[in-house]
C-alpha cells in the first residue's frame, strides 16, 4: 500500500478544503473548479485531461485519491440488484447494494466496517467494529458503483453494515458532500439514514436542519424484549427514542418511518402489533393527530448463527393489517436480490470467514 501518511484524502475534503489545499501549492483558486467535479466522477488527478501532469504530481504530494476497489460483485438474475464487496485501501471491506426502483438507481452503502451495537439478528456486528469509515470511502461507494455501472445513482440509503450515528461527524460531512452541486448533487430528500436509535445523535442532527428522512430500527413495542434483542435499548430506552423522533418531526417536519423486524416467536404476535400500534400512537401523535407514521416490516433474513427464522405469510399480513386498523401505514418490504443474499454484511462475513480458513 502506498503511503499515505501525511497527505490529505482527496475525496474526504469539501470544495472550500480542495481549494486550501490547491493554494498551499501554489495553484490558483479556480483549478478547485476543474477538479472537485471531476473527483466526484471517479477520477484521479492524473486522469483528468485538462489538468497537467506538473500540476497532477503536486497534488500528489499532499493528497490521495482513493477509490473503494470492487473486490465481488454479484448479480440477481431475478431482479438484477448488485450487490458490491468493495475494498478499502487499508485491505478492509464493506458492501454496497444498488437496487432498481420505478425512480432511478438507490445505493445502499455502509458506514463503518463492522459495528459495535451488537443486535442479535445482525450479520454485520458478530465480529465487532474495526473502524469508522472517512466522509471519503463513504462517498468513494456511491462513486465507484455508479462509475462501474456507467450510470446515475439518484437515492442513497445508509441501511449497510455499521451504524451511520455512531460515525456522526463524517456521515454529516458526507451528506454535505454527495450534495454538493459541484458535485454528485443528490437531495437531501432522496438520502436516508437508519439508526438503531442513538437518541442524543438524532437530536443534534434535527437541529443540523437536513431534510434526509430517517429510519428507526425498533424491532420491538416494549423494552424488554427491545432489551433482549437491541443492546443499544439499555442506554436509550423506547420512551426515550421516541422522545427524540417526536422533537426531531417538531423541527424537521420530516416524517419518520420505523423498521420492524420480525422474528418468529419473539415479535410477531397480535398483541405485539396491538402494543406497537399503542406505543406509536400514544407516543407520537398527541397533538399532532395527522402525524403521519410509517412502519416498514421486514421478515428477518435468517442469520444461522443466531438461529433466527422468520414468520410465514399470514403472520405477517396479520401484524400489517392490524397497523393498518389503527391509522399506521405498513408496508412489507420486497425482498430484493433473494438469489445473492442482497441483505448487508452477510458476504462480507462469508468472505473474512472463508479467507479465514482459507489463511488457516
Ligand atoms: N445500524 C443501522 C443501519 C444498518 S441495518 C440500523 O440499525 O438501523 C439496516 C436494517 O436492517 C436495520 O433495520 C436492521 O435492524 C436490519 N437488519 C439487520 N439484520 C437483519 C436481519 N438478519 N434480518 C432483517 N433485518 C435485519
Amino acid at each position: 500500500m502506498e503511503n499515505r501518511e501525511n497527505r490529505a484524502e482527496l475525496l474526504s475534503l469539501d470544495y472550500d478544503g480542495l481549494v486550501s489545499l490547491l493554494l498551499s501549492i501554489g495553484e490558483p483558486k479556480y483549478r478547485a473548479d476543474q477538479i472537485f467535479p471531476q473527483l466526484h466522477r471517479g477520477l484521479s488527478p492524473s486522469e483528468m485531461t485538462n489538468v497537467g501532469k506538473r500540476v497532477g504530481a503536486a497534488i500528489d504530494k499532499v493528497a490521495y485519491y482513493d477509490l473503494p476497489s470492487v473486490r465481488r460483485k454479484l448479480i440477481s438474475g431475478i431482479d438484477g440488484t448488485v450487490k458490491y464487496l468493495f475494498e478499502l485501501g487499508d485491505g478492509n471491506c464493506v458492501e454496497s447494494v444498488v437496487m432498481e426502483y420505478h425512480h432511478g438507481l438507490t445505493i445502499c452503502i455502509s458506514s463503518q466496517v463492522g459495528c459495535r451495537m451488537g443486535c442479535a439478528f445482525c450479520a454485520s456486528t458478530i465480529g465487532g467494529k474495526v473502524r469508522d469509515l472517512t466522509p471519503g470511502e463513504l462517498l468513494g461507494q456511491v462513486i465507484a458503483a455508479s462509475k462501474d455501472l456507467g450510470k446515475r445513482i439518484s437515492n442513497i440509503v445508509m441501511m449497510g453494515i455499521g451504524e451511520p450515528l455512531d460515525n456522526y461527524e463524517n456521515v454529516l460531512k458526507f451528506l454535505r458532500l454527495v450534495n454538493d452541486p459541484r458535485g454528485i448533487c443528490i437531495g437531501y430528500r432522496h438520502i436516508s439514514l437508519s439508526t438503531c436509535g442513538l437518541a442524543d445523535r438524532i437530536d443534534d442532527l434535527a437541529r443540523e436542519d437536513l431534510p434526509i428522512t430517517l429510519s428507526i430500527s425498533l424491532h420491538a413495542a416494549d423494552n424488554e424484549t427491545r432489551s433482549s434483542i437491541m443492546p443499544v435499548n439499555r442506554k436509550y430506552s423506547i420512551e426515550r427514542l421516541l422522545d427524540s423522533c417526536r422533537r426531531y418531526y417538531d423541527t424537521t417536519g420530516r416524517r419518520i418511518s420505523f423498521e420492524y423486524t420480525l422474528i418468529e416467536g419473539k415479535n410477531t404476535s397480535e398483541a405485539s402489533a396491538e402494543k406497537l400500534a399503542e406505543l406509536l400512537n400514544s407516543s407520537l401523535r398527541p397533538g399532532h393527530g395527522t402525524l403521519p407514521i410509517h412502519v416498514n416490516l421486514i421478515p428477518v433474513n435468517d442469520v444461522a448463527e443466531r438461529g433466527f427464522t422468520h414468520p410465514g405469510t399470514g403472520e405477517i399480513k396479520r401484524f400489517a393489517a392490524i397497523l393498518e386498523k389503527r391509522g399506521i401505514r405498513a408496508t412489507v418490504r420486497r425482498k430484493l436480490g433473494p438469489d445473492i443474499n442482497a441483505s448487508c454484511g452477510q458476504l462480507r462475513r462469508a468472505v473474512t470467514e472463508n479467507e479465514e480458513k482459507t489463511e488457516n
